[in-house]
């Protein structure tokens, strides 16, 4: 019997370190390795000129199929079959899938915010607060929003990414979605019960800064997440755990949205905590 090697490439323009170092290509390693399963997950540079080619080749050699980060999240939309459905209200891919003879398009990020999330509340019903209107924040409020979030209130700092946001939220979701312009210190109201950093506030090697936040407003009954995965220990996520608030950091999101796409490409559902112990290796947690 032969054994098959499938190779799962992340299409990135984005990553300029050797794939010794690539945090994604760790985690996954690192589960394929504890599984036992004969796959590989190696890392590729490719920039929007050559995406086409790159993707052509992906198919030609039959990968089961990658990752794409920024700036390729869209444009790779152009070379693929078709989308997943909350891909195709995000209108960005960051996991594409072989299926059958068609490459087809998820977006996983907002996946893994939820499935993290879920795991501390259900968000069915609830109020939420989302601090941000880029990439991350749409893939995130399309998911919380399908789960059932009645009321979301998006809070970002340029006016027109917000309302663009918000504009798509109100109308291919089943939410009420309002924005606020972040002037100042914003305080949450009473009565939110998720508050998220959607935002790319606090991240490596930022990693002083801090949400124009008024901490007082923050309560012990409110779930706080932060998307930042490196430091996994944001100031936002030390403030929140200091005001009495469940709190998620941005380790959980990666993680899921692995475990999500392993899952699409190999059908196995692999464990997240040895994803999650080389991710803390990695990132000094
Ligand atoms: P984008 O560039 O698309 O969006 C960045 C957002 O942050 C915008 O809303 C921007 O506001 C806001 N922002 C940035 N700096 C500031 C600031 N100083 N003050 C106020 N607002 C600010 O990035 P992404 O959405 O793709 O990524 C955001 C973060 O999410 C990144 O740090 C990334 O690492 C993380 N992420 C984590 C994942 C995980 O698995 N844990 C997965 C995907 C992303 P404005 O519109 O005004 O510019």
């Amino acid at each position: 019997m032969t054994e098959e090697l499938n190779f799962l490439p992340s299409l990135t323009g984005s990553f300029a370190k050797p794939a010794a170092e690539n945090p994604t290509v760790e985690m996954v390693e690192a589960a394929y390795r504890h599984h036992g399963l004969h796959w590989r997950y190696i890392n590729t540079e490719v920039g929007p000129e050559n995406l086409g080619a790159a993707v052509a080749g992906a198919r030609a050699m039959n990968w089961a199929g990658f990752n794409c980060s920024l700036p390729n999240k869209v444009e790779v939309i152009q070379y693929i079959d078709g989308l997943g459905e909350s891909a195709e209200v995000i209108g960005a891919v960051n996991c594409v899938v072989r299926r059958g003879d068609k490459l087809i398009g998820e977006n996983t990020d907002g996946k893994g915010f939820l499935k993290s999330l879920e795991k501390v509340v259900d968000p069915a019903g609830k109020r939420v607060v989302m601090f941000g209107a880029g990439g991350a924040a749409r893939a995130i409020g399309v998911e919380v929003a399908l789960a059932g979030a009645t009321h979301i209130k998006i809070v970002n700092r340029s006016k027109d990414r917000g309302l663009e946001l918000v504009a798509l939220l109100n109308d291919k979701t089943p939410a009420e979605v309002i924005f606020e312009k972040w002037d100042g210190d914003y305080s949450v109201a009473n009565g939110v019960d998720v508050v998220i950093n959607a935002t790319s506030i606090g991240l490596y090697p930022d990693i002083d800064a801090r949400l124009a936040l008024n901490l007082d407003s923050l309560s012990a009954d409110m779930v706080v997440a932060d998307v930042i995965p490196n430091p996994p220990r944001t100031n936002f996520v030390k403030d929140a755990e200091a005001r009495g608030c469940k709190v998620l950091d941005g380790l959980g999101m990666l993680v899921n949205q692995g475990i999500t796409g392993i899952e699409y490409w190999t059908g196995v559902t692999v464990d997240g905590g040895v994803m999650r112990t080389r991710l803390e290796e990695l990132f000094g947690a």
